[in-house]
């Protein structure tokens, strides 16, 4: 049987990883400035991360959600304390997409209206709600489209207003920071008066830190370098460093019904051990200011070119775009240089490395770049 062919493939076996490091099966050696699509965000092999599933396996690999597990409410806690959200409540599933799908499910209960506002170049999941509120005609369905959503302008408060002012949106869905649309940072001025547009129509905020949170930015979360506190955070990627798990946050003012949702796999025990072993990690080793430490070295010390239109980023989550194609300088990059980067569009560079990099690796990675760039 063959698979269905749905990826642009690279040409790379990987069997083993070890921090920012991954050898393929000839025994070459990489370096990570990708993580696996931002999902490696501890490292790669962690021996405590190991330990902490394989323990959990010993004992009870699986129950489904109609019994307590205590892990659940311990990783709770752990995420309360690292992002501040003390106070919100949290519910778990398995990934981004899913994620956003009980976000939006959520406003559109607690709002009654059934009207959602997404911003252009978003990608938010490619479930049937989360690809409705994506803006990228290659993988949006008829069937998808028919949902009742409108796009605004990133950064252009008055597009969001004209749509929200009418009274009827239930939520406004932003990412943290745009990812696959080519790193676009929303402004802490715009975030704050989107926060408030949002208050006053009665319309939720959510933000999708799937790939942005985790410390990715620089902070836990990157709507927290604008200081405004959004109804509902969705996350997935980094939380469990590779195990499937995915949760989002949720302000007091929501109050949950018995069955409004639900989920067989969420929170299960095999992804808490991971996501609880992470959280540990996080703090023991300081990622979120390693990752803030890091990125700035990175930015501060990007070479110059020609070549370069722009460089944007916060953390250890950077685009670099260039006035053409990357296709043949992500190619050098991986097999000549054996650096794993990623791609937004077809002329941004993506990094999104393990949060762990050290200075080391960051210098390895710009004297590698500016050697390919002259
Ligand atoms: C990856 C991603 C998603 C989707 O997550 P999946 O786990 O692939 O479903 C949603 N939103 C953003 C911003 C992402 O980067």
């Amino acid at each position: 049987m063959n698979l269905f062919d749905v990826y642009s493939l690279f040409n790379v076996v990987p069997v083993k990883g070890r921090g920012c490091k991954v050898w393929d099966d000839k025994g070459q050696e990489y370096l990570d400035l990708y993580g696996g699509h931002a999902v490696i965000s501890i490292g790669h092999s962690h021996p405590k991360y190991i330990s902490a599933i394989t323990e959990q396996l010993g004992n009870i690999g699986f129950y489904s959600n109609s019994v307590i597990n205590p892990m659940q409410a311990r990783l709770a806690d752990k995420i309360g304390k690292l992002s501040g959200y003390n106070d919100y409540s949290l519910f778990l599933c398995n990934s981004g997409a899913e994620a956003n799908e009980n976000a939006l499910k959520l406003a559109s209960f607690h709002t009654g209206r059934n009207k959602v506002v997404a911003f252009h170049k978003s990608f938010h999941g490619r479930t049937s709600g989360a690809v409705a509120v994506t803006d990228n005609p290659k993988i949006v369905s008829p069937f998808n489209a028919t949902h009742n959503v409108e796009f605004a302008t990133l950064n252009d408060i008055q597009s969001v207003e004209s749509i929200v002012s009418k009274g009827d949106v239930a939520a406004v869905i932003i990412e943290g920071i745009q990812g696959c649309g080519g790193i676009h940072i929303p402004t802490p001025e715009f975030f704050k008066q989107l926060a408030d547009l949002c208050h006053k129509y009665g319309t939720m905020l959510i933000c999708d830190e799937i790939q942005s949170g985790y410390g990715r930015s620089g902070k836990f979360f990157a709507h927290q370098h604008a200081g405004v506190r959004p109804d509902i955070i969705s996350m997935a990627k980094g939380i469990a460093n590779g195990f499937p798990c995915g949760g989002i946050l949720i302000s007091p003012e929501f109050k949950p019904t018995v069955g409004m949702l639900g989920t067989t796999f969420g929170g299960n025990y095999l992804a808490m051990a991971a996501a609880i072993a992470v959280a540990d990690i996080f703090e023991e080793e300081h990622l979120v200011e390693n990752s803030a430490k890091i990125g700035k070295y990175l930015l501060d010390n990007m070479p110059k070119s020609p070549k370069i239109k722009e460089i944007r980023g916060l953390g250890l989550m950077i685009g670099i775009e260039f006035n053409e194609p990357i296709k043949e300088i992500r190619s050098k990059l991986l097999f000549d240089k054996h650096i794993f980067t990623g791609v937004a569009g077809t002329n941004t560079i993506r990094l999104l490395p393990p949060l762990c990099l050290s200075k080391a690796e960051a210098d390895t990675f710009l004297a590698a770049f500016s050697e390919l760039l002259k």
